[in-house]
């Protein structure tokens, strides 16, 4: 069934009410099919999962389709592994706590991310030193002209920081409807990064396991995070950004305790949330919208801002760090 004139408020984490001209849902790939041959060839397309990782700035003149498909199968196993493929529309969360509830390792340092399994391989989604792209296989996707499925490997979908090829160059061009990782029955738990150990010491757990893992990184996320039901975000709004040394070494020179992380290339990542920080942004409300009290890093909706108050402050925000530090912050939220 195509609907029209829906809101997506209750669509979007930011929380932003704006309409979409027309709005359909599918749970599988026939439906998904059906409607894109009965779509209204002039309205351009919009693949909506969870709405975690958008800003909604306008009323859309889009066909919305909102991907449900679900379930998720074991494809195979052998002592050491299993490969599991998962319906693009299951819950992401959810999905990682059935890997972690079964002792399956892999992507218990990814927990509570919001949104959707088939958005995960979009920006190669990844927190506490994990990344999907160390567990996953393949990917199913749907050509939208053809109606054709293609299968894409790791290779194929050129994963970076928080880029793939769905983001570049076959943009728009198609709709993931399952992904697949592989899992390991006995996993390498990884607790160096960021407050994970000391949680753990916290929570006064030795005989540590990935559902361990899984509820340290939940608890640290609660801690700092704002929870989109009660305050509306879209997680970072910005991406880390990655500078060449001789822009860096200025840095160093006025803040010796800028965090940094060398890469191979030879360039820095800085913490976009500590250049904000820095910059004085940090609790900073403007209007309906502000960077939120205890993490730099995330814009937040107070309640009843548009997409545009957001974005001004987002456009304020890049403009105050290139000046201050002549660096250029992007927007890793997808602006609509
Ligand atoms: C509180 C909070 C914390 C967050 N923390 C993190 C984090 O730690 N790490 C991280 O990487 N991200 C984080 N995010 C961002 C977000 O959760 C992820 O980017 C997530 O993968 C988005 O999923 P989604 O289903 O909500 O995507 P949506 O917002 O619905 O869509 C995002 C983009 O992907 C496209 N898309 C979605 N599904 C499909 C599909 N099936 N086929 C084709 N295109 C599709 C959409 O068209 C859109 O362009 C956070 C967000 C919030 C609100």
């Amino acid at each position: 069934m195509i609907e029209h004139n829906i809101s997506l408020k209750p669509y979007n984490t930011f929380g932003i009410d704006v309409q979409a001209k027309a709005f359909g849902r599918f749970t599988s790939v026939d439906e998904l099919k059906e409607l894109l041959v009965n779509r209204d060839r002039e309205m351009p397309l919009f693949i909506l999962g969870g709405g975690s990782n958008v800003l909604l700035t306008r009323d859309l003149p889009f066909f919305v389709l909102k991907n449900e498909i679900l379930g998720v199968d074991v494809m195979s196993e052998t002592d050491t592994h299993l490969v599991l493929k998962a319906g693009s529309g299951v819950e992401w969360h959810s999905f990682v706590r059935y890997t972690v509830e079964n002792g399956w390792g892999g992507i218990e340092n990814m927990s509570l991310i919001p949104g959707s399994v088939g958005a995960s391989p979009m920006q190669n989604i990844g927190a506490y030193g994990a990344e999907i792209k160390d567990t996953f296989v393949s990917l199913e996707a749907l050509h939208i002209e053809s109606l054709e499925l293609h299968t894409f490997n790791k290779e194929e979908c050129a994963f970076g920081y928080r880029e793939s090829v769905f983001k570049r160059a076959l943009k728009d061009q198609y709709v993931i409807v399952s992904v697949t990782y592989e899992l390991a029955k006995n996993p390498k738990i990884n607790t160096t990064y960021g407050a994970i150990q000391s949680e753990i010491e916290v929570m006064g757990v030795t005989d540590v396991t990935v559902d361990t893992v899984s509820q340290a990184v939940m608890n640290i996320r609660r801690s700092k995070l704002p929870d989109p039901k009660e305050l509306g975000n879209a997680g970072s709004f910005f991406k880390n950004p990655l500078v060449s040394k001789a822009v860096f070494e200025q840095i160093q020179a006025n803040y010796p305790d800028a965090p940094h992380y060398p890469q191979e290339t030879g360039e820095e990542k800085l913490a976009a949330g500590w250049l904000i920080e820095k910059a004085g942004w940090k609790g900073k409300r403007i209007g309906n919208c502000g960077v939120h009290e205890r993490q730099a890093l995330v814009l937040v909706n107070y309640g009843g801002a548009t997409g545009n108050e957001v974005y001004d402050l987002s456009t304020q925000i890049i403009a105050d760090i290139q000046s201050k530090f002549g660096v250029t912050l992007e927007r890793e939220v997808n602006i609509l």
